[in-house]
């Protein structure tokens, strides 16, 4: 039986890590995974999972997608195998009033969540193309699809992603090839423990009132990790339905935790109702100035 080849971006840790163990060790040596990471000295972990290399089903390679030399590298890599699915899942995270936020770190933002993506779509498209066949599956997240509080610039990288992979899905009807969004909600990854912070200091110039919306917003952000984050095989399944199925929805949302806020900004179009339900929902109801013009 011919393997289905997958290459996945961000496999050093969290969910790429997982999604490439997953597939690699599948008992019926369906997938031939293409794990990528930009820094190689990580891929002991992946090995590490699988009990060691697995040379039928896995290669491990490097792949920065915020180099295009490093891409070009990987898709010349992969050029002989058709590529059956592509998984754009590498991505970092910023925190932090929009005060704070330098205009280094909102790039880096936007250069692995939205550009390093289109690069590795790039890349990887015309091959698909060709063929008439193909996947793309896109890490995305709740924060694509509603504003969270203190995230404003990750929120904007992966809405543009939403519009992005919404916008290319139609085009690439035609050429039989599949684009699905994976929205995740909180998952137990080192996700909140890399994203970008801002120093105390630069707290320290902010205003009372923003500083202490934002130590609250750190602790309800904490405490709903603690109490809500989904285990890394849980949300795995929204991707393996992405490979198998058929005819793969284009938005998968791995939890319903979101979903009352995700109606309201359908219901009431104007923003009004999910402004003051998602400021309830994170500060508290009548609380922090809710009431303020
Ligand atoms: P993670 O453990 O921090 O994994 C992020 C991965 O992206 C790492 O492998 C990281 O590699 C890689 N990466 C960062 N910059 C890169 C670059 N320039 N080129 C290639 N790879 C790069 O977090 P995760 O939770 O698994 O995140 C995976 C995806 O899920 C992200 O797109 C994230 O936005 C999304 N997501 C996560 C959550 C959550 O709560 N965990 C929720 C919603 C959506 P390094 O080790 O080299 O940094």
């Amino acid at each position: 039986m011919e393997k289905t080849t997958v290459l996945i971006t961000g496999c050093s840790s969290g969910i790429g890590l997982g999604l490439a163990a997953r597939l690699a060790a599948d008992t019926a040596r369906r997938f031939k995974v293409y794990a990528t990471m930009r820094d190689l000295a990580k891929g002991e972990r992946l090995l590490e999972r699988l009990g060691g290399y697995c040379p039928d089903t896995l290669e491990v390679l490097q792949l920065d997608v915020t180099d295009p030399r490093s891409l070009a590298a990987a898709a010349q890599r992969v050029q002989g195998q058709q590529l059956d699915v592509l998984v754009c899942n590498a991505g970092v995270g910023l925190m932090g009033p929009l005060e704070t936020c330098s205009d280094h770190a909102m790039k880096t933002v936007f250069d692995v969540n939205l550009f390093g993506a289109i690069r590795t779509i790039q890349a990887f498209l015309p091959a698909m193309k060709r063929r008439r066949a193909g996947r793309i599956i896109v890490s995305s997240s709740i924060g694509g699809l509603q504003g969270l509080p203190f995230n404003s610039v990750y929120c904007a990288s992966k809405f543009a992603l939403e519009g992005l992979c919404e916008s290319l899905a139609i085009v690439l009807r035609p050429f039989n090839i599949h684009l699905t969004l994976v929205e995740c909600g909180p998952v137990k990854t080192s996700f909140l423990a890399n994203l970008q912070r801002p120093d105390p200091e630069e707290l320290q110039d902010l205003d009372a009132e923003t500083r202490g919306l934002y130590h609250r917003y750190l602790q309800h952000c904490q405490s709903l990790f603690c109490h809500t984050a989904q285990e890394v095989e849980d949300v795995l399944q929204a991707f393996l339905e992405a490979i198998g199925t058929p005819c793969p929805p284009l938005r998968c949302v791995t939890t319903q935790l979101f979903a009352p806020l995700s109606r309201l900004r359908l219901t009431s179009p104007d923003g009004c109702a999910f402004v003051q339900a998602m400021h309830d929902f994170v500060f508290g109801r009548g609380e922090a100035g809710g009431d303020q013009p």
